[in-house]
């Protein structure tokens, strides 16, 4: 046991030794157009992912925290206004709510790591103005109630889809459910760019422009503003990389598919992990377990040469900047409890089954010494 195996959490220099040659080539091409800001590799990407997503529009952002800061901005969410959202997630969701200066309010969540639909309407006052649910780990959250207490209420639905690209509830894509996808395209992420970069959707015209001149200084041409906008364009270098990524996406998807079942298998009755519903595909951004003792055991994995992470170890209701919120220990319980319980292993489709194999002998092993 001195020079155990190594499986890395992730490993980007893996997948781009295998796409050099094209991300390469597809580089060089904006270099010599010089063409930098805007213009084809972007619209390309823009159309792709609107089809891919079953949306008519996609806008290229920055990053994901400004596809959801531009998404509320568009809706005129402000101050005064309270958006309804969950305790775990990556900060971002909850810090743009805020940012736009309006109040997150958290509703716990289920077993399956999204929105309890059920905890929804108690949550709903006069300044309710959207509910906005994130398909965590990228498994589609439970749209149909959601939409429903949404119409019922005249609440917007916005998504952060960020962990979830091709994700699908009842066989339509994430991110076309609500007025807004909101999508990242950072390089942990499912489809990534080699930086920052991030993708609404939607499929309602007006909101659509809006979002438009919003990303662009509010210009609706080169010379006339409309409004006060901001500067959050996808660079054309990031698209051409997720230009030639999109490629392989759908092989990437099925290729992680299998690696999870062979999880799910050989974990079976050791720990649990979220059931597979027939209407749902995740995308298993991660592949999140809950388990008793997890610090001793991602210690014990930690010894034997896996990474893992935690997503994510403090639910957001209690960082620092929810204090004022009000927010206090023991107001979600079901997010505190889990927080305490998930650990997420190593998924991504350049991963061995052979890998897979080692790490589930590992937690095996690990909880058959401790008995
Ligand atoms: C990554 C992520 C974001 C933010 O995306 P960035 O591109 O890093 O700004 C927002 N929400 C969730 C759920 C994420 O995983």
């Amino acid at each position: 046991m001195n020079n155990p195996k190594q499986v890395k959490y992730i490993n980007l220099p893996l997948q781009y030794k295998q796409l050099k040659k094209e991300l390469l080539k597809n580089i060089v091409t904006i270099f010599e157009t010089g063409q930098f800001v805007l213009g084809p590799e972007v619209k390309k990407l823009e159309n792709r992912f609107a089809k891919y997503c079953d949306c008519k529009y996609a806008i290229g952002v920055a990053n994901g925290t400004d596809a959801l800061f531009l998404a509320l901005k568009a809706l005129e969410i402000g101050s005064g206004d309270e958006v309804i959202t969950v305790p775990n997630s990556f900060i971002s969701t909850a810090g743009t709510i805020g940012n736009i200066g309006a109040k997150p309010v958290f509703v716990d969540i289920r077993k399956d790591y999204n929105i309890d639909p059920e905890k929804i309407e108690d949550e709903i006052t006069d300044k309710t103005k959207a509910i906005l649910p994130v398909h965590l780990t990228g498994r589609p959250a439970d749209m149909n109630p959601i939409l429903k207490i949404a119409k019922k209420h005249d609440l917007y639905v916005v998504e952060d889809a960020a962990q979830a690209i091709g994700a699908t509830y009842h066989g339509k894509k994430v991110g076309s459910f609500g007025i807004a996808g909101c999508f990242s395209l950072h390089p942990l992420k499912n489809l990534n760019a080699c930086g920052d970069g991030g993708m609404i959707t939607t499929n309602n015209t007006d909101y659509y422009e809006t979002l438009l001149k919003l990303h662009n200084h509010g210009l609706k041409n080169r010379n006339e503003c409309d409004f006060w906008g901001y500067n959050s364009r996808l660079d054309s270098i990031q698209a051409a990389i997720v230009n030639t990524k999109f490629d392989h996406l759908e092989i990437w998807n099925k290729k992680i598919r299998k690696l999870v079942d062979l999880y799910q298998e050989k974990l079976h009755g050791i720990v649990e992990f979220p059931e597979d519903k027939k209407f749902e595909k995740s995308v298993y951004h991660l592949f999140m377990i809950q388990c008793d003792d997890r610090n001793k055991l991602q210690r014990y994995l930690s010894d034997n040469g896996i990474e893992t992470k935690i997503h994510y170890p403090i639910p957001i209701h209690l960082q620092k900047p929810a204090k004022e919120l009000g927010y206090k220990k023991g107001d979600l319980p079901f997010a505190e409890k889990q927080s305490e319980r998930i650990l997420s292993l190593p998924i991504y489709p350049e991963l061995t089954p052979d890998d897979i194999k080692y790490v589930t002998s590992k937690i095996k092993e690990f909880y058959e010494v401790k008995k």
